[in-house]
This record gives structure tokens, sequence and C-alpha cells, in this order.
């Protein structure tokens, strides 16, 4: 019999690693049950062909960040938040913060949350590591992820970097060969959902972050050609750089002095998927911290979670922590929200300019948004829908999944009613010497998801939440078994994509 391979990596090298959308996380590398992949400043690369050891895998790509898989599961942990912003998604509450230390503060050049909630933490013992970024010795501003156990580690990791870190990679290292099981891990946005995806997949890595602090982030560098930047245009090589950070404009400090580099110019040197990136507060976080910029030694502090509300307030509670409210410095709330939204419209823009040139472009829309609210069904759902046949074996039915690019199909009779949908996932539990046996009518789900063309993509997107899945199918009113067209997260994201193009256009 002909041999079916099903293997993610290739929709994560042709999708993400070919388009240089990666950015370097390493939760592929986490996730992998082959350990087939290895994640560095160079990028992904495959050390063997897993698929001579399984044929059936969609782990790597569901758990890339920069995959439209597993984004709606994602954001459970946040379903009992009470507010919901436009701009920085669902929250508990939003407060300015600082370290009570002022030696930590001058370190970070921000309020040194970060730094002190993860001190406290292993202090406390409510933390055995904690996930963080540090530099390598020999070159101050190159990044390198790291699973702190001791006090100094935790001290070495404060501050910000600007290049990719592989926080996920060493969140896997943490788990498998540091056995440890009550985790504190600080990221960007796009690694805090890599973790929430592993976390939504059940991986067995999963459940061992005890708290997620997120970082605000407007995008991170390729470094050899953003270091090539700064010496071409500010005559400042690489060697001479000590740090670098953040306040009206990217701040680096060399050996002969300081620079400024202004945020226009910074922008236009980060890297591909950062600039499709819609997420600047990191919304699935469990406690999100940011500069509080123009107030110097306060940081931004966005609480999520009841798990991230406890682990802060305990801080609080200790003393190490000073907090003030927001709605007392209204121009750097305003900030936070005026940098939120226009991360999230230029990410949109961008990618619908990207689009044109690329097979794939990483859109993530993680939650609902207003835009939603005045889009119908019936104006962005595909209408040719490709299904499959309820008495077709299971074997043909992978043969199709594997040349065509869907997820899931719906099943119909011989009649061309609909009875049922079918996904890899339901194929997976086939034995594979009974796939030439087992009909695609037995293993479909019966329990159809289902909308109508005069219904909001709000109503559509809102049901794709509740019901845990990526695409539901549209069905005509007046006769429930006849199909109008199918409706998935990437139409709804193309439909926000326009939506962002004419209001840019306006
Ligand atoms: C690439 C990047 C872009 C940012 N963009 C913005 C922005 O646009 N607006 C804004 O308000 N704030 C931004 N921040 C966040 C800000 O710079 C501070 O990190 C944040 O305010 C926390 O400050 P702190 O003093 O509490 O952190 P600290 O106590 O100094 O702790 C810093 C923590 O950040 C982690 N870290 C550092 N670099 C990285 C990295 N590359 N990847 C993952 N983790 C890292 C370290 O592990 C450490 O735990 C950005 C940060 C980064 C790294
Ligand atoms: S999971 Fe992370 S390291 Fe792997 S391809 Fe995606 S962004 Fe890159
Ligand atoms: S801008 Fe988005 S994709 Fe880029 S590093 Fe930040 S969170 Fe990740």
């Amino acid at each position: 019999m002909e041999k079916i391979r099903l293997i993610a990596y290739n929709g994560l090298k042709a999708k993400i690693i070919d388009n240089s959308f990666c950015t370097e996380c390493g939760a592929c590398e986490a996730a992998c049950p082959t350990h087939a992949l290895k994640v560095n400043n160079e990028g992904v690369s495959r050390l063997f062909d897993c698929s001579e050891i399984l044929d059936l895998c969609p782990i790597c790509y569901e758990v890339c960040p920069h995959s439209e898989a597993l984004l709606l599961r994602s954001l459970e942990p946040l379903s009992d938040a009470p507010v919901r912003s436009e701009a920085v998604g669902y929250f508990r509450k939003i407060l300015l913060a600082q370290s009570n230390d002022p030696k930590k503060r001058e370190q970070t050049h921000d309020g040194a949350v970060v730094t002190t909630l993860l001190t406290e933490g292993l202090k406390d013992k409510i933390l055995d590591s904690a996930v963080v970024t540090q530099t390598e010795d020999a070159n101050p501003i190159k990044p390198k992820s790291q699973v702190a156990i001791f006090q100094e580690e935790i001290n070495k990791s404060s501050g910000s970097k600007f290049f990719p870190s592989s926080v996920i990679k060493a969140y896997g290292d943490a788990v498998l060969n540091y056995h440890r099981k009550n985790i504190a891990v600080v990221g960007l946005p796009c690694q805090v959902l890599a973790l929430r995806k592993i976390d939504a997949w059940k991986h067995m890595i999963s459940g061992k972050a005890k708290v997620i602090i997120g970082l605000f982030c407007f995008g991170t560098f390729s470094s050899a050609p953003f270091l090539e930047y700064i010496e071409r245009e500010y005559k400042i090589p690489p060697s001479e750089i000590e740090k670098m950070h953040l306040s009206k404009e990217l701040i680096v400090e060399t050996k002969k002095g300081v620079i400024g580099i202004p945020m226009s110019e910074v922008k236009q040197n980060i890297l591909p998927s950062c600039k499709t990136c819609i997420d600047y507060s990191a919304e699935v976080s469990d406690i999100s911290v940011g500069s509080g910029y123009p107030l110097k030694d306060w940081s931004v502090v966005i609480i999520r979670t009841k798990a991230g509300e406890d682990y802060f307030n305990a801080a609080v509670k200790k003393g190490v922590i000073n907090t003030r409210d927001i709605q007392d410095e209204p121009e750097v709330f305003e900030r936070v929200i005026i940098a939120a939204l226009q991360k999230r419209t230029t990410g949109l823009i961008e990618g619908s300019k990207l689009e044109k040139s690329h097979s794939y472009v990483p859109i993530r829309v993680i939650r609902e948004t207003e835009l939603m609210s005045t889009v119908k069904v019936e104006d962005i759902m595909t209408k040719e829908i490709t299904t499959v046949q309820s008495n077709m074996t299971v074997c043909n039915l992978l043969k199709i999944m594997a040349t065509k690019a869907h997820a899931g199909y719906p099943v119909v009779e011989e009649n061309g009613e609909l009875s049922g949908v079918v996904t890899i996932e339901e194929a997976s539990t086939v034995d594979k010497s009974l796939r030439g046996s087992t009909l695609v009518g037995s293993i479909a789900r019966k329990n159809v998801d289902i909308c109508y063309p005069g219904e909001t993509v709000l109503d559509a997107f809102r049901k794709m939440s509740q019901l845990e899945t990526g695409r539901i199918i549209v069905l005509d009113p007046e006769n429930p078994k006849k199909m109008l067209g199918i409706i998935s997260k990437r139409d709804i994201m193309h439909a926000l994509v326009q939506q962002a193009s004419e209001v840019e256009h306006i």
C-alpha cells in the first residue's frame, strides 16, 4: 500500500520557515516527539526526516505561534477575565507598578517588576525555576534563553534584549531535563502564545507554568541586518554596543556614549512576523508588563487571569512591589492604548500587503473585535466547498488531506446531504492496518457546527470560540441539510485585513 505521510513539518517549513516568519521561539523543538528539530539564532534546522518514524504528526505546525491552529483554545485561560478592551484584550486590572528596590530599577530602566516577581516567587518557593532571557558574556546584546534556578541567574536576566530568544525551547528543557513543575515563564507575546498552544494541545510538557509573564512588544530584529544598519547609519560597530533599552526611542548605549534611534526607523528593521503581528500587550499571558514611559522607573502591569492576580497580589502584600492607579497618569494609559491599536491596524495592513507576494501570511486573530459586528457571514464565506463522501475509506481521505490544504471536511451522503464533519483528529484514531477498510461515515463527527448567512461574523467567531473549532458550515435557513458555504478563521482574518485597509485609506 502507498505510504501516506501527513507530517506537520512540511507545513511548518513551507509556510513559516521558508517565508522567513520564524521568530526562533523554540516551541517546535520543545514539542517535537521525535526530537527532529533544533532551534538557535540561525533559525530552525531539521536533524533527520521525522516521517521515517511517524506518518501522522500535526504537532510542530500547530504549536508554532505563527500558524492559525489552536488560537481560540489558547484564549481559554482568559475566559473569566471580566473586562475586554479593543486595544489590549481581556483583563482584570491595569495599574502602574515598580520594584521597591531602587538598585533593581536602575538596572532595568523600567520598574523592574518582572525581576522582582521572579525573585520573590523563587524565595517563597512558589516557583522552582524561571525561564528567562540573559545575554552571552562575550556578546552583551546577544540573547540566550535560560532556565534560572538561582537568584543570580534571575538578576542576570534583567533588562530587555531586542533580538529573538528561544524561550519555549528553554521551557521544554526545564520540564524534560530539569524536571521542574512550578515554572515562571517570561516571554514576548508570540512566545506566550506558543506556550498557551502547547497547553491547549495537552502536550506532555504542558501545564508546568505556574505564571506566564508577557512583555509588551513592538517587535524584534534579525540581528545581522539590524546591526549592519546601525553601523551604516550611525557608524557604531556591533562590538561597541553594550546595551539597548526603550524609551521614546530605542536607546543604544555604546562604549563611547548613547544614541537614540527613532521608532519609525526601528520598526522598518523588525522581523517579517513582527510586521504582521497584532498583539502588543501579550494578550494571553497571566500578567503583562510594559514600559511606564514617560514616567521613569514605573512599569504598566495588566493583570489578566486569577493565577496572575494571586501571584501579583502576594508580591504587593509583601511590600516588594509598589503600585499606583493608572488613572492618575492618563498620558501613560493613552500611550499604551494608542500603541496597541496602532500595532493591530499596522499588522493587518502589512499582512494584506504581504499576501500578494507570499503563499501564507501569519495573522493571529485571537479574540473578537468590534469590526466583526459590521460584516455578515454571507459576505465573506467560501462558497466552493470541498466535501468528502461518507462511503470513502479513511485511506482515501488521508490522500485528499495530504494534497489539499484543509484540515477538516464536511461529509456528505450519496444524495449530497450533509451528515457530519471529519478532521485529521478523527482520522488519526484509526489504526494504520484498518485505514483501507474503515469508512469515513463511521468516524465522522455527527454534531456539525453551523451558522446562517445572515448572522454577523462576530456571531460566527463566538460560535467558533465556544465550539473550539476553526471553521463552521453555513447552512440554508430554508433547508437545514443544504450547505451554502463554509466560514473559517482565515476568512475572518481576511475580512479584518480588508477593513483595516479601508480605514487606512479614509
Ligand atoms: C523585544 C522587546 C520589545 C519590547 N517592546 C516594548 C514596547 O514596544 N513597549 C513597551 O512598553 N514595552 C516593551 N517591551 C518591554 C519592556 O522593554 C520591558 O521588558 C518591560 O517593561 C518589563 O520591564 P521590567 O523592568 O519589569 O523588566 P525586568 O525586570 O528588566 O525583566 C526583564 C525580563 O524580560 C525578559 N526578556 C528580555 N529580553 C527578552 C527577549 N528578547 N525575549 C523574551 N524575554 C526577554 C528577561 O528574561 C527578564 O525576565 C519590550 C521588550 C522586549 C524584550
Ligand atoms: S515554533 Fe517558533 S522556532 Fe519553530 S518555526 Fe515557529 S516561530 Fe520558529
Ligand atoms: S512583534 Fe509579535 S511576532 Fe514579533 S517578537 Fe513581538 S510578539 Fe513576537
